[in-house]
């Protein structure tokens, strides 16, 4: 048995009049997360994080920014490919883990709703899925949104 480690980072600055998808959630607030794509700082993270786990190019490599193609995007087309690639691989998620770091709005209230979509969406069970938020005191960095998130894999067989 081998077991692979990953690890994913991301960034978002806030901007009105867009939807919040946080963790492929809509949440109520009246402000969105700018981006190429839907914006989706989490399954951002959970995306590079399973791809670096299997050292596999980075969300950036794959679904190029540049490319007209991923405008708008449902960050879950990326989460999915890497889950492909996942199980090309031969391994499977044991845990994942994540912080995101926000100071608004509250996530405390959708925890249970992000971590049920995200292991629906991953194929975990919900208790493998820790969903954790903090405020970015003294960051100076209230205007965006960050995630971090740890994934374990193990193979098959
Ligand atoms: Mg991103």
């Amino acid at each position: 048995m081998s077991m692979r480690i990953g690890y994913g980072w991301d960034s978002h600055e806030f901007k009105p009049g867009v939807p919040l998808k946080i963790g492929g959630v809509a949440l109520p607030h009246d402000q969105g997360l700018a981006g190429h794509s839907d914006g989706d700082v989490l399954l951002h993270a959970i995306t590079d994080a399973l791809l670096g786990a299997i050292a596999a190019p980075d969300i950036g490599a794959l679904f190029p920014p540049s490319d007209p193609q991923w405008k708008g995007a449902d960050s879950v087309v990326f989460l999915q490919e890497a889950l492909r690639r996942v199980r090309l691989a031969g391994y499977e998620i044991v845990n994942l883990d994540s912080s995101l770091i926000l100071a608004a709005p509250k996530i405390g209230p959708h925890t249970a709703a992000i971590r049920a979509r995200v292991a629906a969406l991953t194929g975990v069970a919900p208790d493998s899925v820790g969903i954790k938020a903090k405020t970015p005191e003294g960051m100076g960095t209230d205007n965006a949104a960050i995630a971090h998130v740890v994934v374990l894999l193990t193979n098959r067989g």
